[in-house]
């Protein structure tokens, strides 16, 4: 059965030392061995280390927000996945509705960031979502299809055993409006039968599909209930452990 994962996007926030307390925070509430689900904080680049450091032996892994798709070389500004799995992260999140509507990335891109992901060893989160007015003209399905035919173009059925999708609906995200269960379940159970379709029963059954947006304490049980979602990306609420720390005992509270 899918095990539960619960992970923060701590996204351009934080300081070192408030990333350092929240980060031993997790750690001392997540000690090494408990693996009843996954837990991951995703820190701002200058805090890799510092935060992998902070973790070390609990069950909190530690993931990277973005990555570029080139070897290392001359891209003055940009980190390489080499750099990222060398600071000890696990999983890269891509796709992420701010890289695509506030930084313009487009599925052809992040289809190339999740091959060089893949190629250095590491998980993707790969995000995906529709805008309010997709969902007002009932184009939700549809560009949920087309976001993960861009982002998961030339993806092998083994190599899908590394991703993680996360359904995050663009309205949704940071707006303090969450989707409803129905709106949430509805919307995995498409992605899960999208792969069936294009992989196998297998894929559809092992592949974690995580809701993103808006989740908090008193939501997070109920959303993460729904048989079609396998855990959570949070944003705001994982920036502090009273808000996070719930949301990671929910599902641990669910776990199947
Ligand atoms: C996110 O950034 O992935 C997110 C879901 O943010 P929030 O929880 O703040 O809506």
């Amino acid at each position: 059965m899918r095990r539960y994962l619960v992970a923060g996007n701590w996204k351009m926030n934080l300081k070192q030392e408030s990333a350092l307390a929240l980060a031993k925070a997790l750690a001392a509430a997540c000690p090494g061995g408990d693996t009843r689900i996954d837990v991951l904080v995703a820190p701002p680049f200058p805090y890799l280390l510092p935060v992998k450091q902070a973790v070390a032996g609990s069950n909190v892994t530690v993931g990277a927000q973005n990555a570029y798709f080139e070897q290392p070389g001359a891209f003055t500004g940009e980190t390489s996945v080499e750099m990222i799995a060398d600071c000890g992260c696990k999983a890269v999140i891509l796709g992420h509705s701010e890289r695509r509507h506030v930084l313009g990335e487009t599925d052809a891109v992040i289809n190339k960031k999740v091959k060089a992901v893949l190629a250095k060893g590491l998980d993707v989160i790969l995000c995906v979502g529709e805008l309010l007015a997709d969902r007002d003209a009932g184009n939700t399905e549809a560009v949920l299809d087309e976001q993960m035919k861009g982002g998961l173009a030339g993806i092998s059925e083994e190599q899908m055993a590394k991703i993680v999708i996360a359904y995050e609906p663009v309205w949704a995200i940071g707006t303090g409006r969450t989707a409803s269960p129905e709106q949430a379940e509805s919307a995995h159970a498409h992605l899960r039968n999208w792969l069936k379709t294009h992989y196998t029963a297998g894929v559809a059954d092992t592949t974690r599909i995580l809701y993103g947006g808006s989740v908090k304490p008193d939501n997070a049980a109920e959303l993460m209930g729904q048989p079609d979602v396998d855990g959570a990306l949070v944003g705001g609420a994982s920036l502090k452990p009273e808000q996070f720390l719930p949301i990671i005992q929910a599902a641990q509270g669910l776990t199947r």
